[in-house]
Order: structure tokens, then C-alpha cells, then sequence
């Protein structure tokens, strides 16, 4: 008898998820969430990896994905504690011959697969590509000859057929007999109400959010507001659902092309797949720069120094007290929110790696910790782009700030709205107090 344990990472769905349908093909399935304790404190850069608010949106996934699982006749098992020795007793505990689970593109996912792949010989591990709109097989570049910036990936990724989501499976393993009593259970089932104001995790929202997103006119505008700084309807706003894994990068890109098909087809339903192939892109680059995607160096020789910590600017940056008031406002949102816009995002990592000349990894690893929509290629990858040590040809981005503020926030608005938030409460959570002076 064949028992699989399906790890769930960040593909929180039933619908379109090659990788539950693999696990499916076996006589009991064992479902498996672990929460790693080590994300829970700081760690490195000072920093815990998972904030309050990414907490929230992830307990949120869980119980909504949960609660799908249930006409199956399955749940999910929750653990918490560190990853590789919670899976390795339940491997132990339910001999547990093959484990499944979606791609892994971050370096401690992979080290918790080696450990598991050391000390099970017999254990079969298969990785599926689940999150990301190739797979290994139809992605068209060989394995680890990803070119080196965006723009010749994008010309060639464009051009190949995309499939279609799947079907969600008709019918599911039984699962091995529930825990009596599991604290990490009752823990996930009791967290409170959602945290953000913006974004509930689980496929329930993330369904309508997409469908809300295009019953109207939006998609038709969103190259010319895409870089606004502020307003929901201003850019998609998939990426949080699209990083939980509660929507699949392809029912994204299907759905715009029924929307093209079912209304019309303009430069900015064009400019969706663009802006979803820098995703899928970052994703790759990723998995092919192993742990060179969090080097202060980068992947390339830096044409200047990439900065050093400097704890007091640190602080006020973090904390949205710079003499950048457009940068200010910028980093309360975030606090606030979990959310930045992008032309936010490349304003404050511009500024915190010219104006304050720190190490670009301090203000990733800020990041990290508050973006709902937090995805390790996404965010070390981007940031490496601007810092000028990643995947732009062009050897990083300076963005004038007064120009920028004159651009997209003429009147101030944004400035005004953002700027009196106060950030107390949200900043002791973290311990910036403990950070060493140099
Ligand atoms: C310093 C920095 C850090 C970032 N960190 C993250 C991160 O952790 N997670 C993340 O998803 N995005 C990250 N981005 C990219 C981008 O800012 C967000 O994807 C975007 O703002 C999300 O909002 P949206 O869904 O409304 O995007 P839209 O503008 O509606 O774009 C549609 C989708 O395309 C993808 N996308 C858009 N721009 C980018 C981009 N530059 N790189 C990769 N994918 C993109 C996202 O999946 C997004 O949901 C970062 C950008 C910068 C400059």
C-alpha cells in the first residue's frame, strides 16, 4: 500500500493543481502544511521572515483550502516546528513512501528536500511545476541557460502555448485516521479576522477578486494606471493569491484571454502577460541562481559598492522617517497594508541603496517580512535588478525621487493620505529596537 505525503507550500488550491493530482494517485494520501518556527523569529538581517500580517493571509489559505478538502474526505495536518523534522516523523510514523509537492524555488525549501532525500534512501520525492505558468518540461530554455536578463526570455516565452488549467480532482485518497489532539490545528483554526484591510487569503476571495477584476473596463486601462501609487483598481492586485498559491499563474492568463476574446484585445491586456512573465521569469532565475540570488554581490560584478548597514538609516527608512517624504508615505503603506505598489517598491529600494547607500539585502529582507504577496524570486530577484547586481543589463536603477514624487504624486495626495500613520505598534513587533549599533 502506497501512502504519499503531499507538502503544501505555497499552492494553496484544489483547482488547477498538477501536483495535488499527482499526490492522487495513491492509496492514502496524508496532507501536510508545516508552519517553520524559525520564519517566526529574527533571524537573518535581524528579521523574522514572516510577519504578523503574511501570518494572517497564510492561516487564512489554509483554513479556506480546509475547508475545500473537506467533501473529500480530507484534511489538512498541520505542523509547527522545523520543517524537515516534522516531515521526517511523519514519513517515520505512516511509512510514508513518496512525498509530492509543487516546484521549490527558495533555498530553505530545497535544503529541507536534500535533508529528507539524505535520510530516507527509499523515499520517492517529486517536485511539480505547479506555481508558475511552465513547467521544466515546456519551458523554452535548457535547464540552468536562462539568459541573463528579462528581455530575450520574455521575446521567446511569448511565443509558446500556455495550457490550460486543470480540473480539480474527482476524487481524493482517504487520509490516515485524524489526530485526536493537534495544537498546531486548534492554533490555525482559532487565528482571528483578516489582518489586512486589502486582501483575504484562500481561493474563495482570490475567485472573486479575479472575476471583480474583469467584469468591467479594468484590464483595458491598466498599462496606462499600472503605475500608480495608490487605489485597489489601479493595478490587478493578484499578486498576494498568486504567492499563496490560491490562484494559479495560468488561470490568470486564461482569463485574460477570454476577456480579450469575450471584449477586445488592447496594448493593456497585452501588458498583464508582460508583466506575469517578469514573474515567471524571476521564478526560473531563481531556482538557477541557488543561493547567488541572496549575495551582496549578485550575480554580476557591481560597477559601484553596493552599500553596508547602517542601523540608523536602516531604522528610519523602515520605520518611514527619511527626508523622502514620497518614500515616507511609501513605507507606511506597507506597514499598513502589507502592499506596495511597484512603482512604490522601486522608489524606496532605489532610495534605500543610493540615498542612504545601504546593503540592498536589509531592505529584501524588510520586505520578506511584510509583503503579503512576499514570493523569493520575485522579491530577491527585483531587488538585485535595482541594486544593479541581478538581471538588468542596464547595472541597477536610480530613480529621482522629487522627479518621481512630480510624476505620480503632483498634488500630494499620496504624501498626504500615507504620512500621519503612525507605525508604533507595528514596528515594536519586530524588534527594530534590538538591531546592534556598528
Ligand atoms: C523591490 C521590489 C520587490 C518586489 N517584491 C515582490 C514580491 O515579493 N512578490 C511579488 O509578487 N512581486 C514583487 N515585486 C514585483 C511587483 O512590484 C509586484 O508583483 C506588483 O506590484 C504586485 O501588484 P499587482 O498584482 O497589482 O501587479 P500587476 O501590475 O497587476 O501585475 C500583474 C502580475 O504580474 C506580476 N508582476 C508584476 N510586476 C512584476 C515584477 N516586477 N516582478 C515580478 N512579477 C511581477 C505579479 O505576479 C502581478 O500580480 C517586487 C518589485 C520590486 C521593485
Amino acid at each position: 500500500m502506497l501512502t504519499t505525503l503531499y507538502w503544501l507550500t505555497n499552492d494553496l488550491r484544489i483547482d488547477d493543481n498538477p501536483a495535488l493530482l499527482r499526490a492522487a494517485s495513491s492509496d492514502r494520501l496524508l496532507i501536510v502544511h508545516c508552519l517553520d518556527t524559525r520564519q517566526l523569529h529574527p533571524r537573518r538581517f535581524h528579521l523574522a521572515q514572516l510577519g504578523k500580517g503574511r501570518r494572517q493571509f497564510l492561516i487564512e489559505g489554509l483554513n479556506d483550502l480546509d475547508k475545500q478538502l473537506a467533501p473529500y474526505e480530507q484534511f489538512i495536518h498541520h505542523c509547527f516546528g522545523q520543517t524537515e523534522m516534522e516531515l521526517a516523523n511523519l514519513i517515520q510514523d505512516h511509512n510514508v513512501g513518496r512525498l509530492v509537492c509543487a516546484r521549490q524555488f527558495g533555498s530553505d525549501e530545497r535544503a529541507v528536500l536534500t535533508t529528507l532525500e539524505k535520510r530516507f534512501s527509499d523515499l520517492v520525492i517529486e517536485e511539480v511545476d505547479s506555481t508558475t505558468l511552465f513547467s521544466v518540461q515546456t519551458l523554452p530554455f535548457a535547464h540552468n541557460e536562462l539568459p541573463n536578463s528579462f528581455t530575450p526570455f520574455r521575446k521567446v516565452a511569448e511565443q509558446q502555448a500556455i495550457a490550460h488549467p486543470l480540473a480539480r480532482p474527482a476524487a481524493l485518497p482517504p487520509a490516515p485516521p485524524r489526530p485526536s489532539h493537534n495544537i498546531a490545528e486548534s492554533m490555525i483554526q482559532a487565528a482571528g479576522p483578516e489582518a489586512s484591510n486589502l486582501f483575504t487569503g484562500g481561493t474563495q476571495s482570490a475567485r472573486k477578486h479575479l472575476e471583480n477584476y474583469f467584469s468591467g473596463a479594468l484590464p483595458l486601462n491598466y498599462k496606462e494606471v499600472r503605475n500608480a501609487l495608490d487605489g485597489f483598481d489601479n493595478s490587478s492586485k493578484f499578486s498576494p493569491w498568486l504567492n499563496q498559491g490560491s490562484l494559479s499563474p495560468r488561470q490568470v492568463y486564461h482569463r485574460i484571454k477570454q476577456y480579450e476574446r469575450d471584449n477586445s484585445a488592447n496594448e493593456s491586456t497585452y501588458w498583464l502577460f508582460f508583466e506575469l512573465l517578469w514573474r515567471e521569469y524571476f521564478q526560473w532565475l531563481a531556482k538557477q541562481l541557488g543561493h547567488d540570488l541572496y549575495r551582496f554581490g549578485g550575480v554580476r560584478q557591481p560597477k559601484r559598492n553596493p552599500g553596508c548597514f547602517y542601523p540608523e538609516r536602516y531604522r528610519r527608512w523602515c520605520a518611514g522617517n527619511t527626508p523622502f517624504p514620497l518614500v515616507n508615505a511609501c513605507m507606511k503603506q506597507l506597514l499598513h497594508t502589507g502592499y506596495m505598489s511597484n512603482r512604490g517598491r522601486q522608489i524606496v529600494a532605489s532610495c534605500l541603496i543610493n540615498e542612504l547607500g545601504m546593503d540592498w539585502r536589509y531592505g529584501a529582507a524588510w520586505f520578506e517580512h511584510h509583503l503579503l504577496d512576499y514570493n523569493v524570486g520575485s522579491n530577491w530577484g527585483n531587488w538585485q535588478y535595482i541594486a544593479g547586481v541581478g538581471a538588468d543589463p542596464r547595472g541597477g536603477r536610480h530613480f529621482n525621487i522629487e522627479k518621481q514624487t512630480s510624476l505620480y504624486d503632483p498634488n500630494g495626495d499620496f504624501i498626504q493620505r500615507w504620512s500621519p500613520q503612525p507605525v508604533e505598534s507595528v514596528i515594536d513587533s519586530v524588534g527594530i529596537d534590538d538591531w546592534p549599533i556598528i
